[in-house]
């Protein structure tokens, strides 16, 4: 939000009416100055207002949105320069390389390969989400032949390479319903290209071979009313591509420019020949501020760890990551299998969920919702507690799953055990588990 909440008040309808949720027009108007309110909470602002406002509200690099479907790929959004001012919104996309001057087996190698990698992890499934499709041959029947192909074999949002508008146009025809990126308007084939954009409705890919050219084909396609563009600086060696990236992120957020205010593509597998170093810079723009970075292929040792440095760099610091409330089975458990309880902490369920499968016993683990605290800070902050945790285990079903009344309770809070009992009733056993999560397979042998 450019405006200052005093700035944002004398643009509301001073009412004090209450219905946004907040006594006063002026404490909403802080509260929309600070990211914490939606201006649509105030049914009651003009509509001359309203439009200044979301002017004002847009975020400095502009969100948008590559392929269909479910595998669809956000990018930019971003409201800040370091991720412990707020959070980063959109994480980067991965994309991997194909030609279509590459032999059948490679591209089908490749394809594969992009189908292949996918890892689980605190529950969430790491992939890479994108294809860029390089018309390197210079033949159009070709490219679109790739095109097809791709877009048949993959859910991949698809990034289409060329500078030929005939054959970018070609590629678009085949794959337009999953939205690709066009990649990309020079000064030479601008005009085309964005009219192609803009025919089908696709985000458009620039390049120039400095940031004020770039600058000015951004004023240029917008002024032509282009809205989704993505910025490529030109840069290919890794000093210069990171010096852009940190500028491109700072004149947005800082300068307010609304030219450089595009999330970036950047291309590692231009950079090097050396597959770890490609990794590593690519890993540098993962953090700094890469909007799609494209590699040259993809393989498992570089690129999980690219996934997880994602995962970390763009996940909230203020939302600990959390799983659904419920019963989970492990290992195909049965009516005499054993429950365990713990919390709905993303990291404590996967530790306690591979104790567990390592321990090779059937069981049920309950999973609780304490608002992504782990046990013993759940414990501390009053939610995982004897009576909270009772009226879970009452509610959950799991009566409707085992005939016995057995319920094992992690170690760390065996003091609310009595109040456990009590809360369940009669009939209900309170087994007291180990301390550490490390010796529930170890317990699970013994008890079970
Ligand atoms: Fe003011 Fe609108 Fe909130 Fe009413 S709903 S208090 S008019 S900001």
């Amino acid at each position: 939000m450019g405006l200052t909440g005093i700035q944002i008040f004398k643009l509301l309808p001073k009412t004090n009416c209450k219905e946004c949720g907040v006594p006063t027009c002026l404490a909403f108007a802080m509260n929309l100055a600070a990211g914490k309110s939606e201006l649509s909470s105030c049914p009651y602002v003009s509509e001359e207002a309203r439009a200044m406002l979301s002017e004002a509200a847009a975020p400095p690099i502009r969100p948008l949105v590559i392929g269909s479907g479910e595998n669809v790929v956000k990018i930019g959004g971003e409201t800040v320069l370091f991720r412990h001012e707020k959070t980063f919104v959109n994480k980067p996309g991965l994309a991997v390389l194909v030609s279509d001057a590459m032999p059948e087996a490679e591209v089908s190698a490749r394809l594969k390969r992009f189908k292949e990698l996918k890892y689980e992890r605190v529950g969430l499934t790491l992939r890479p989400e994108m294809v860029a499709l390089k018309n390197e041959s210079g033949d159009t029947g070709k490219f679109e032949a790739l095109v097809k192909k791709t877009k048949s074999e993959t859910d991949a949002a698809l990034i289409l390479m060329s500078s030929t508008v005939e054959a970018m146009t070609a590629g678009v025809k085949a794959c337009a319903d999953r939205v690709p990126l066009i990649y990309a308007a020079t000064q030479e084939n601008g005009d085309a290209m964005a009219k192609l954009a803009k025919e089908h409705k696709c985000p458009l890919a620039i390049k120039a071979d400095s940031l004020e050219a770039l600058a000015q084909l951004s004023d240029k396609l917008t002024a032509a009313g282009l809205k989704d563009l993505v910025l490529d600086s030109g840069a290919r060696t890794i000093r210069k591509a990171f010096e852009d990236q940190v500028f491109i992120r700072r004149a947005a957020l800082i300068q307010k420019s609304r030219s450089l205010g595009f999330p970036t593509i950047t291309f590692p597998c231009e950079m090097t020949s050396d597959p770890m170093k490609e990794a590593l810079i690519a890993s540098a723009f993962v953090a700094k501020y890469a909007g799609i970075i494209v590699l040259s292929d993809l393989q498992g040792e570089s690129l999980f760890p690219l996934l997880v440095e994602r995962l970390n760099i763009y996940t909230d610091p203020q939302r600990p990551m959390m799983m659904q409330q419920g019963i989970y089975p492990i290992g195909n458990p049965g009516e005499d299998s054993p429950v365990l309880i713990t919390t709905n902490f993303s990291l404590t369920y996967f530790i306690v969920s591979g104790e567990v499968e390592s321990s090779r016993v059937p069981s049920w683990l309950l999973v609780m919702d304490t608002e992504g605290l782990s046990v013993l800070t759940a414990w501390a902050a009053g939610k995982f507690v004897g009576d909270a945790i009772g009226a879970f285990i009452k509610k959950s079903g799991i009566t409707d799953k085992v005939k016995h009344r057995r319920v094992i309770l992690p170690g760390a809070v065996a003091a609310v055990s009595g109040d456990l009992e009590e809360e369940l009733g009669s009939g209900w056993e309170v087994k007291i588990g180990p301390r550490e999560a490390a010796h529930i397979t170890a317990y699970l042998k013994v008890n079970a």
